[in-house]
Order: C-alpha cells, then sequence, then structure tokens
C-alpha cells in the first residue's frame, strides 16, 4: 500500500532536478528553474488519471480538504454529512470552515450508507462528503443521486483511494470536487501532499487561490503584481515534494497491479472460510485494492481473530478500538476540545456529539477486520502470511 516501499532512483532523479536549480518554490524563478516545474508537471498528470479538467496540489490532504470546502463555498454554520469510520482530517477540515460536522450512517461498504442521509439532512445540511475509506468505493452513484435531489454539494474525501474507480469513472470525479493524500503512508506519496479535483473553473481558482494567500496568479513574473481576489491561506507544497510524488505518481499503474494481485491471492485463501464475509464493493473492478476488509458473524469472534493474527505476526486493524479511525474513541470532537473559542451560533448549534450513537456502524465495524496489502511481500511472504491467516481461524 504505501507507495514509500517501492522508492527508487526515479524519485532521487526528481528531487536532484529540483535541488540542481536551488528553486524549492512551486511559482515563479522562471530564470533560474531550467524549465522544472514539479508540483504543475504533478497536477497535469493527476488530471491525466483521473479524467478531470482541473486539480490544485497542495500541503496535505487536510489542507486539500479545507480548501476544497471553502472553494465550494462552504462556511459557517453550514451542516456537513460526513461518516462516523474516517481519518480525524475529514471532521476537523468541516470544523476549520467553520461548518458543523453531522455523522451519517455506514454500510457494508464502510462508507456512507446513501439511504440513511436523509434521516440527517436538515435545511442547514449544505454539503455531503462520502470517504472512499481502505482504497475502495462507496455507493458513490446512489450518494450523488441524493446530492442532486436535495441540492446538496457533494465532495469526496478520496484521500485513500487514489486510483480506485467506479464503473470506469475515477473516485473523486463524482462530486463538484475531490481531494486525495499524498502523505507518507499513503498509496502515492509526496511526503507530505495532497491534491483537489474538479471539473469546475470557478471551484478551481477558488481553490487555487485560496491555497496561497488569494494569489490569482495572474501577475506574471512578479508574484506581488498579483491580486487578491479572496482572502486565503498557506497551503502550498514544496517543489521537493512536488518531486517526490511524481515518480510515484508514474508507479500508479504498477502499484495497483501489485496490489489487485496480493489482495486476491489472500481474499481466494480465505474464501472458504465459513466464518468469513467480505467487504461489499459495488465495483470490484476498480477497487485500488491497498486494504482487505471482511466480517465476523460476531464481534467476540472479530476479537479473538484480531487477537490471533496479531498473535500469528500477522496483526491487522481491528478498527472499533482504534483512536484515529472510529467516532467512539473521538474524545476531543465529543468534548469539541478546541485550543479556540467556536462562534457563538455555531456553539450553540452543535449536535451532542457526547451522546452520540450509530448504531448500524457500530454493529458494522465491531466485526470488522482489516488487512493492509503491501507491495514488498515476495511470493514466500504471501505464502507464509496466509498460512498465518488460516491458522489464526483455528484457534
Ligand atoms: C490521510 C487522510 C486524510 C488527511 O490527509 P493528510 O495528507 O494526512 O493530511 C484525510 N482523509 C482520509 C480518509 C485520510 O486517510
Amino acid at each position: 500500500m504505501p507507495g514509500f516501499e517501492i522508492f527508487g532512483d526515479e524519485e532521487k532523479k526528481q528531487v536532484a532536478d529540483v535541488l540542481e536549480t536551488g528553486v524549492l518554490f512551486r511559482y515563479g524563478f522562471e530564470g533560474a528553474r531550467n524549465g522544472h516545474f514539479k508540483a504543475l508537471e504533478f497536477e497535469k498528470k493527476l488530471c491525466q488519471i483521473t479524467g478531470s479538467k482541473y486539480s490544485h496540489l497542495c500541503s496535505s490532504g487536510t489542507a486539500a480538504l479545507c480548501t476544497a470546502l471553502n472553494a465550494c463555498g462552504i462556511g459557517a454554520g453550514d451542516e456537513v454529512i460526513v461518516p462516523p469510520f474516517t481519518f480525524v482530517a475529514t471532521f476537523e477540515a468541516v470544523i476549520n470552515a467553520g461548518a458543523i460536522p453531522v455523522f451519517g450512517e455506514i454500510d457494508e461498504t464502510l462508507c456512507l450508507n446513501p439511504d440513511k442521509l436523509s434521516d440527517v439532512i436538515t435545511s442547514k445540511t449544505r454539503a455531503v462528503v462520502p470517504v472512499h475509506m481502505c482504497g475502495s468505493m462507496a455507493r458513490i452513484d446512489e450518494i450523488k443521486n441524493v446530492c442532486d435531489k436535495k441540492g446538496l454539494v457533494l465532495l469526496e474525501d478520496a484521500c485513500q483511494s487514489i486510483g480506485a474507480t467506479y464503473q470506469g469513472k475515477a473516485l473523486g470525479t463524482f462530486g463538484l470536487a475531490g481531494c486525495f493524500s499524498f502523505d507518507s503512508v499513503k498509496t502515492v506519496t509526496c511526503g507530505e501532499g495532497g491534491g483537489i479535483i474538479t471539473d469546475n473553473k470557478q471551484v478551481y481558482e477558488k481553490a487555487d487561490q485560496y491555497a496561497d494567500h488569494g494569489h490569482d496568479h495572474l501577475g506574471g513574473p512578479d508574484r506581488g503584481a498579483d491580486d487578491h481576489p479572496i482572502i486565503g491561506t498557506n497551503y502550498r507544497i514544496s517543489e521537493l515534494n512536488a518531486a517526490v510524488g511524481l515518480a510515484q505518481l508514474n508507479k500508479l499503474d504498477q502499484i495497483l497491479d501489485t496490489q489487485r494481485k496480493n489482495k486476491f491471492a489472500i481474499k481466494d485463501a480465505m474464501a472458504d472460510l465459513p466464518e468469513v464475509s467480505f467487504r461489499y464493493i459495488p465495483d470490484a473492478k476498480g477497487d485500488s485494492a491497498t486494504f482487505l476488509s471482511f466480517f465476523l458473524p460476531t464481534e467476540n469472534r472479530a476479537k479473538q481473530i484480531a487477537q490471533n493474527l496479531a498473535e500469528n505476526g500477522v496483526g491487522s486493524p481491528y478498527w472499533y478500538d482504534n483512536n484515529w479511525h472510529y467516532y467512539k474513541k473521538w474524545h476531543h470532537l465529543k468534548e469539541m476540545k478546541r485550543s479556540a473559542k467556536l462562534s457563538f451560533e455555531l456553539a450553540d448549534n452543535l449536535p451532542d456529539y457526547k451522546n452520540i450513537v450509530l448504531e448500524e456502524s457500530d454493529n458494522i465495524i465491531k466485526r470488522t477486520i482489516s488487512m493492509q496489502i503491501m507491495l514488498s511481500w515476495t511470493k514466500q511472504d504471501l505464502e507464509n502470511r496466509i498460512q498465518a491467516i488460516i491458522k489464526s481461524f483455528k484457534g
């Protein structure tokens, strides 16, 4: 799964290009940069891969989400529906936008359940942010239908799903905008980095401006001559990070092939285990195969299997007990432990996070185990792993 497993001469060459010029800034310095625009090149490649019209690379996936929310006009007091199973960055970005995260239930895709969205849609709902968790897709066409019907912005958090598609269309391209993360443990890594994709020119321009203090980037070689149509911040990526990512993005097909081969070897070997059922994947062909997720019949059995797997050297995330990816342990959110104050309007209108209960999501996540699929496994590693997994089901 993590692209860092396959760092090689390609990444070194890209970074050397940048270091030789001394220009680490993505804008300007035309005379000195020897024609190297790594961030720009990355963006072009990301557009090609996803089939989007526009993309903007920024300093992290979190920065991408914050920028995309802002560029889509989501702000103070707006309610944004997010899943309870995701990395904390999703709701952090919503709160940073001055908006209110509202949790919908997930289904056996491990992503937001489109059938349950109407339970949490109110007159203040402005956007839905489904998260394509663990490399595979939500029922994104159905989520899109609900958004279209209700006039809501659809913004996909595809941070974990670069390269994944639904019916041949890249995840991240179904709504007004989509976001990716290229942090140090993601499928494609820049070290730190994130990308926004959109087909909407205005959203793209706002994103491009917001992530660079509002610069309109129309002033030519003199950056000081740019105008500032909106107030922004600094979520820029450096050329060094972009250079690493560019080499990685060029390896995406190879990464996906390896992940799929490794995942399906394990999945095949587990197919006859009577206790196991697999995560529902709406379009198996589009799975980027970063994880193999499966369900056990009960919570107790899932805990036992997770323990057996760890004892047999093939420890795998049991998300229900995890501090970072499931709402049960988001104490900081439940108590709204911010370092700054919220506006009165917001503070008065927050959902009762402390007592939030999502029964259907709990019932699924309690029984879920996910195995991370690595790129560097040898044939022997894979065989040993399969033996260890089979053994874990005997205890
Ligand atoms: C990694 C991740 C993010 C945040 O990305 P960073 O680049 O680490 O800031 C957001 N959402 C999800 C689902 C992620 O996995």
